[in-house]
C-alpha cells in the first residue's frame, strides 16, 4: 500500500521525524513535544474525492485508509470500528431551541466507546513494527478498547488502570484476557508506572498522546460527521475533553478534509470538563497549564494532567471554539436528559451535553445553530455513578390489585 504520511512534526519546536522513526514525542522536546502526522495533500487530493467516497462500500473506519499512517492493510480481521450512527435528535433539540442537533453515537463501537477508532490503529501499528504486547495507562476506556482489539488480533495486553476504574471497563479488560495492573494512587501515578514499564520491557506503547497515530485514528469520527450531513458543516461540535486526543482528533479530521476541498469551513469546537478537573478550561484563560486536582466522576476525562494540551488548545482556538466547565451534579442530569433520545451515556460523554446545554444558556452557541454532540461512551460501563440519580423501583407485589393502586396513587393516567 502507498502511503501518503509526508514526516512526523513536533507541535512544540518544529521538528521532523522520519516515519519509521517516530515511536513517540520528539527527540529534542521530550514528552512534551507530541507529533502530528504530515500528510501528502496534493497527492491525495486526487485520491479521496467526493465521487471516491460515495462510492466507497467499506462501512467502518478504514473506508479512510488513504488518510491513515498505516503501511499494510491488515484490517480483515479486524471488528468493525466506526460508520456510527449520527443520531438526529427530536426531544433535545427543541429543549435547547437549536436549529439542528445530531449526536454520534460513539457508544455504538465495539467495547462502547470512542477509543476503540485510536486501538485500532495502535493494534494495526503494533502489527507492524512486529510486537507482541501492547500496552498503556487508562482511566477505562482506552484499555478496554486495547484489550479487545488486541484480543482479537492474537496480541497480549498489559493494562494499567487507576483503583477508581468503574466496574463495568474492569469487567470488560478481564473478559478480554488482560493482565490488568490495577494501581493503588491516580490516574498520574498510573500512567508513571506504565511508562517505565513499557520502557523497560519494550512493548508497544498506547499512551494517546505520546503515540501521534492515535489521533489520527480518531480524527475518523469527524470525516463521518461530513459524510452523514452529506458534506454540510455543522456550526458547532461538541466533546468532553480529558487528555484532549479526541478534541485534537476531530480538529485534524475536520483540517484534513478542507485540504482535500471536501468543506469550505471548520466548524466551531466547544471543549466540555468538569468543574473537578478543568486544567484546560483553566489553561485557556490564563496561558499556562498547571496540573488539577481529578475530582470528579466523570473519570473519563478526570486527568489532572493533560498529555495532549499544545493540539487541544490550537484546536479550540484555530476553529474558533469555546472552552466551558461542567459541575457533577449537571452532568448526572445530562445522563437522564440523553435517556429522553434513547440513548445511555457514562459521565464523562454527558459532560458534553452538559456543556452543550450551558453554552447556549450562556449565548456562546446561538439559538439558531446546527450543532453535532460526541456521545464518547456507553452508560453500561459505570453503573455505579448512574445509580446516584435514579430511584429505586418499589417491590411490587405479583398482583394486579396492587398495581392498579400503585398506579392510581402515582397519578399515571396512561393506565389507570
Ligand atoms: C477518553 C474519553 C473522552 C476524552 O478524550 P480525551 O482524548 O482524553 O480528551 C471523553 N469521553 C469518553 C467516554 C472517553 O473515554
Ligand atoms: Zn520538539
Amino acid at each position: 500500500m502507498i502511503s501518503f504520511v509526508k514526516t512526523y512534526r513536533c507541535t512544540l519546536c518544529g521538528r521532523t521525524v522520519l516515519p519509521h522513526e517516530a515511536k513517540g514525542a520528539c527527540p529534542s522536546c521530550g514528552e512534551k513535544g507530541i507529533l502530528d502526522v504530515e500528510y501528502d495533500y496534493e497527492k491525495l487530493r486526487g485520491v479521496v474525492t467526493k465521487t471516491w467516497l460515495e462510492s466507497n462500500p467499506v462501512r467502518q473506519m478504514f473506508r479512510y485508509m488513504p488518510l491513515l499512517p498505516l503501511e499494510q492493510p491488515h484490517v480483515t480481521r479486524m471488528l468493525d470500528v466506526g460508520w456510527t450512527p449520527l443520531v438526529k435528535s427530536y426531544v433535545l433539540k427543541d429543549t435547547l431551541g437549536l436549529r439542528s442537533l445530531h449526536i454520534k453515537d460513539e457508544s455504538m463501537n465495539p467495547s462502547g466507546s470512542l477509543k476503540d477508532r485510536a486501538s485500532a490503529v495502535a493494534v494495526l501499528k503494533a502489527i507492524e513494527e512486529g510486537k507482541s504486547v501492547v500496552s498503556c495507562s487508562s482511566t477505562g476506556n482506552a484499555a478496554s478498547s486495547l484489550a479487545c482489539h488486541a484480543a482479537r488480533m492474537g496480541l497480549q495486553s498489559v493494562i494499567f488502570v487507576p483503583k477508581r476504574a468503574p466496574v463495568g471497563k474492569l469487567n470488560q479488560l478481564l473478559v478480554y484476557g488482560a493482565d490488568v495492573i490495577l494501581v493503588d494512587g491516580d490516574y498520574k501515578d498510573t500512567y508513571q508506572l506504565s511508562k517505565e514499564a513499557i520502557k523497560t520491557f519494550g512493548w508497544y506503547n498506547r499512551n494517546a498522546a505520546i503515540n501521534a497515530n492515535l489521533v489520527e485514528g480518531k480524527k475518523t469520527a469527524a470525516y463521518e460527521i461530513i459524510e452523514q450531513l452529506d458534506f454540510e458543516v455543522p456550526d458547532w461540535v461538541v466533546v468532553s475533553v480529558g487528555d484532549g486526543c479526541t478534541l485534537a482528533g476531530l480538529f485534524k479530521g475536520f483540517y484534513d478534509f478542507m485540504k482535500l476541498g471536501l468543506i469550505e469551513r471548520l466548524p466551531r469546537l466547544l471543549g466540555v470538563q468538569s468543574e473537578g478537573c478543568k486544567p484546560l478550561v483553566d489553561a485557556a484563560i490564563t496561558g499556562e497549564l498547571k496540573e488539577a486536582e481529578e475530582n470528579t466522576i466523570a473519570d473519563s476525562i478526570s486527568v489532572g494532567i493533560p498529555r495532549n494540551p499544545v493540539k487541544a488548545l490550537s484546536a479550540v482556538s484555530a476553529s474558533k471554539g469555546a472552552w466551558i466547565a461542567v459541575s457533577d451534579r449537571s452532568i448526572l442530569e445530562a445522563i437522564k436528559d440523553l435517556g429522553k433520545e434513547g440513548l445511555f451515556a457514562e459521565p464523562a460523554s454527558a459532560a458534553g451535553y452538559a456543556g452543550l446545554k450551558k453554552a447556549v444558556r450562556e449565548g456562546i452557541i446561538e439559538k439558531d445553530a446546527s450543532v453535532v454532540l460526541l456521545q464518547t461512551g456507553s452508560g453500561l460501563k459505570d453503573p455505579e455513578n448512574i445509580r446516584k440519580v435514579l430511584l429505586t423501583p418499589i417491590l411490587m407485589k405479583p398482583d394486579l390489585g396492587a398495581l392498579k393502586t400503585y398506579l392510581k396513587n402515582k397519578g399515571d393516567h396512561h393506565h389507570a
